[in-house]
């Protein structure tokens, strides 16, 4: 397994681009640790593709440089980079029983035969084909099919990395969440550096230990879940995770107090200026609390009860907002609305800004 380091990569498709605009990834200045699970997530577009592609080696990035371990493999082939990759649809061979699609890869680089034998039963295992280990590929479902392009993927532990593009597209949604876990095991187990491209927020969140958000060729964020739930560093982050995402509103700041319209917020600390760009505030869903006296007056728009927790739209001089309440909390009629101060982000031109007691240059 390796250490996957992105320096300075910046790629465009057509020639001699000029402008940022041309450039379908504009600056990726990142490393993924050896044996980490990394999740690219982010919208259609926004170059999550592209980016596994120059770390597979399918392409070529136009600028910077990618090292594996520290060694430059920037011009090297997919093959001389030693990476598994398992696409969207499933690559098998059809003629071949499901063991010897799983035994190919290791027979190919002339691993003994009785090892070969134990590590493609201790996959056919994790996948659960091992009673199909005899019955040739053709004629398997589409689920079948794609466990063994994973398992094909999985099977040599010789690899620098795996890499995986949307690869639960065809598979139905149950047994989404069942290969999803097994997945997430494998790692735990086998400790290898994967990199899984989606732009299911669910899929990235339950696989990745760190979940790299891409917005317009950019990495707007790495982080563990938590950390872009509760952190977003970039507006986008706050509206793509979560469900609603974040309720982002047009404030000024003064001191650790910010004014919405004719109404002022305590924030938790002053932020660190100096702000540049629009402010605004941002405030999850879950900590915007309804009750019926102290708090900004709302007008509810509308009530979607989902089981577990009820999504409350509301009008709050003259923004839409969302609230997530438990299934059994009430909703006022004239509901006054508050927002739990330890939870209010503050973006400048719609990145965060640190508060004065937080990140580096910790005032006393
Ligand atoms: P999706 O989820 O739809 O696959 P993505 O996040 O993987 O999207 P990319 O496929 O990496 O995004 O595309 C990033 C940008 O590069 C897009 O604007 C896309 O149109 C452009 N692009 C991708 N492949 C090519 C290509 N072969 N030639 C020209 N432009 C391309």
């Amino acid at each position: 397994m390796a250490q996957i380091e992105l320096d300075h990569i910046r790629h465009a498709y057509g020639p001699a681009p000029k402008s940022d605009a041309d450039f379908a990834l504009k600056e990726v200045h990142h490393t993924f640790r050896d044996g980490g699970a990394y999740a690219l997530l982010g919208p259609s577009g926004c170059g999550k593709t592209t980016l596994l592609n120059i770390i597979s080696g399918l392409l070529h990035a136009s600028e910077g440089r990618l090292l594996f371990d520290g060694q430059d493999v920037s011009r090297l082939s997919t093959q001389e980079r030693n990476i598994a990759q398992v696409f969207q649809f499933p690559v098998v061979y059809d003629t071949m029983t499901v063991y010897d699609n799983l035994a190919f890869p290791l027979r190919n680089r002339g691993i003994a035969e009785p090892d070969v034998d134990r590590k493609v039963r201790e996959i056919l295992e994790m996948i659960d084909l091992g009673d199909w280990a005899k019955r040739k590929a053709r004629g398997l479902t589409a689920d079948q099919k794609q466990k063994i392009s994973l398992g094909r993927g999985l099977v040599r532990s010789d690899v620098n990395a795996i890499l995986f593009d949307e690869p639960l597209t065809v598979i139905d949604p149950h047994m989404k969440w069942v290969l999803r876990s097994q997945l997430k095991q494998l790692h735990r187990r086998f400790g290898h550096t994967m990199v899984y491209v989606t732009h299911d927020q669910t899929e990235a969140l339950t696989f990745a230990d760190d979940v790299v958000v891409m917005y317009e060729g950019e990495v707007v964020q790495i982080g563990t879940p938590d950390e872009l739930f509760a952190r977003p560093r970039h507006t986008f982050v706050g509206y793509f995770i979560g469900s609603p995402g974040m309720n982002v509103l047009p404030v000024s700041v003064e001191g650790a107090r910010a004014k919405f319209g004719d109404a002022w917020i305590d924030l938790p600390d002053r932020p660190r200026g100096p702000m540049g760009g629009a402010i605004e505030l941002g405030i999850r869903p879950e900590f915007v609390q309804l009750g019926r006296h102290d708090g900004m007056p709302a007008e509810i728009v509308k009530v979607e009860d989902i089981g577990r927790h009820k999504i409350v739209r509301a009008k709050l001089q003259d923004h839409a907002i969302s609230a997530i309440l438990r299934e059994d909390e009430e909703v006022p009629s004239e509901p006054r609305v508050r927002f739990a101060p330890e939870a209010i982000n503050i973006y400048a031109g719609s990145w965060r800004v640190d508060y004065e007691t937080e990140g580096e240059g910790v005032s006393a």
